[in-house]
């Protein structure tokens, strides 16, 4: 067997025991496969064998996956940081937007929604643990970007998305993930069904406290090179 095919049945697996682990509903988390750096024909081979969603940081780079990929029925995920100028690309060529931290990207997305496309599904990026982060909106501030986005016509407000600092200890990694669910229910934002809490390195402790959708590249397809990259 080729490497990706094992690593995504291996993945397959990890969630699954994950889900039965935590006494979680079986199918109740999502595999997110993020590819950016990755070849196209990476992304084929796991359509390939059954995967949908796929994630991507760099908007050029994303554009011209897609371009090579346009006859697969691939949904797309944004989850990168958005700058104004890019708003417009994003919210023409994705499905998904999960790194919205505040009201200006919010508002841009929906007013350039095109209208024959469904509405453009979001999740806010909260910053619960990573202070040095300037990315994400603080649990203090989420309550007023839920209601201004919620107002906002062509985009679905779906749930959240979080990037902890990264911790080893098991332990430490569930807290801040334990606390933005909680600091949800606490909210009674029902309505919310995703929680993209979850990477390769604390993939079984965002699964633990909630997570119904995670985000895996390495684990999928490899340590990445970015010396491509600037
Ligand atoms: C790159 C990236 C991932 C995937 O991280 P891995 O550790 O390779 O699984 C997930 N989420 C975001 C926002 C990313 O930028």
């Amino acid at each position: 067997m080729n490497t990706i095919k094992q690593n995504f049945y291996q993945i397959q697996s990890k969630i699954r025991h994950a889900e039965i682990a935590c006494q979680r509903d079986k199918g109740s988390v999502q595999l997110l496969a993020v590819s950016k750096t990755k070849p196209a024909s990476d992304i084929a081979e796991l359509y390939r064998l059954g995967q949908r969603h796929f994630g991507e940081n760099y908007l050029q780079e994303a554009l011209e996956k897609q371009r090579q990929l346009g006859a697969f029925n691939i949904s797309w995920h944004f989850i990168g940081p958005i700058q104004s100028n890019k708003t417009k690309s994003i919210a023409e060529h994705f499905s998904w937007v999960h790194s919205v931290d505040r009201l200006k990207i919010a508002k841009r997305l929906s007013e350039q929604r095109p209208h024959f496309l469904p509405p453009l599904n979001i999740c806010l990026q909260v910053n619960i643990s990573d202070e040095d982060s300037k990315s994400g909106v603080s649990l203090a501030g989420l309550p007023k970007l839920v209601a201004d986005v919620n107002a906002l016509p062509n985009i679905r407000l779906r749930g959240v998305m979080a990037i902890p600092a990264p911790q080893t200890d098991y332990e430490l990694q569930r807290e801040p993930y334990r606390k933005l669910y909680q600091a949800i229910a606490d909210l009674k934002l029902s309505e919310l069904d995703t929680f993209s809490f979850g990477m390769t390195g604390d993939l079984k402790a965002a699964i633990a406290e909630g997570a119904t959708m995670v985000r895996i590249g390495t684990a999928l397809f490899g340590q990445r090179d970015y010396s491509s990259k600037q």
